[in-house]
């Protein structure tokens, strides 16, 4: 069952990945399972650039070019992309900012 809740950040999904956007300063996957059990796996920084299978898939580097800042969960694969609002404010503490409709003009080079 999906739902979408409502100023929930969505990410473009890729043809063959699961993508989602971190929240700030989340660590793992939050994504749930079949029986509604959360993944929990660690969100790593993912260099798909030198992943052999990605090489083969090529739809990262395709959708956001050879370099993007990109995270992958550990054990469920899905891809997460940073949250803009946390490379904003780098290091400033926990705090839940409601600002959501809020757009932040983001790094696009
Ligand atoms: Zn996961």
């Amino acid at each position: 069952m999906v739902t979408t809740a409502p100023g929930m950040q969505t990410a473009p999904q890729l043809p063959n990945h699961k993508v989602k956007i971190k929240k700030l300063g989340q660590r793992s996957c939050n994504e749930k399972d079949a029986k509604g059990k959360f993944c929990g796996g660690h969100l790593k920084r993912w260099f798909y650039m030198t992943d052999v299978l990605e090489q083969e898939c090529g739809d990262v580097k395709k959708a956001w070019g050879p370099d993007a800042e990109v995270y992958r969960c550990e054990h469920c694969k899905t891809l997460y992309l940073p949250n803009p609002d946390e490379s904003q404010t780098s290091v400033a503490g926990e705090g839940q900012t409601s600002v959501f409709g809020l757009t932040i003009p983001g790094k696009e080079r």
